[in-house]
């Protein structure tokens, strides 16, 4: 499985972890997101309020 991550230097994605002379970030976003963005609309939706 690859483990893509993305250079912030020249804005590619790269499987090193280091590029362009820094640190890589990973291109997989966190699956749970703690400000949930959307929590206000699911809310909404279900509950119709
Ligand atoms: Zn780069």
């Amino acid at each position: 499985m690859f483990r893509m991550r993305f250079c912030s230097v020249c804005q590619s994605y790269t499987l090193a972890e280091a590029h362009c002379g820094a640190q890589t970030a990973s291109a997989h976003p966190a699956r749970f997101n703690p400000n949930d963005p959307y929590g206000g609309y699911r809310r909404t939706a279900r509950f119709g309020v």
